[in-house]
């Protein structure tokens, strides 16, 4: 695993929360995104190599608002950068870590992503992610 890429944030308002994350860092939030598959709105604030991401549900069923729920706002998960996340996900499973997918999900951030359950990783909900590839452009798929 190359180094931590973001830190993921449970938050009720990512307006809210956005607005204080920028003081605290002095640094704005440079994108937003929702990812509808996961329930989830997202945005990022660089700080030096690594990435704060703030989420918020989008709807009640989401996973953030379960853990809300039950944690109130607070770290949700760490993200580690992997270069390879189908290699990855085969060495954590034969390690004997559960994982919460068996193929990799395109994420928020452009990126793959895979979770691993808390239970396997000592109390830790972790994120592996890689860069996915650049979708081709219109252009580029005619050649
Ligand atoms: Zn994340």
């Amino acid at each position: 695993m190359n180094k931590i890429e973001h830190i993921g944030i449970a938050v009720n308002d990512i307006k809210v929360s956005g607005s204080l994350y920028e003081k605290l860092l002095n640094t704005p939030v440079y994108k937003v995104e929702e990812v509808a598959s996961e329930g989830v709105k997202t945005a990022f604030l660089q700080c030096g190599l690594n990435k704060i991401e703030l989420l918020e549900a989008s709807d009640d069923n989401s996973p953030i608002a379960k853990f809300i729920a039950k944690k109130g706002e607070g770290i949700h998960h760490i993200a580690f950068e992997v270069d390879d996340i189908v290699f990855e996900m085969k060495r954590l499973k034969d390690e004997g870590f559960v994982l919460l997918s068996d193929e990799p999900k395109l994420g928020a951030d452009n990126k793959l992503v895979c979770f691993v359950h808390p239970k396997s990783a000592g109390g830790v909900l972790v994120e592996l992610c890689q860069e996915a590839s650049p979708r081709p452009s219109p252009k580029e798929r005619e050649l």
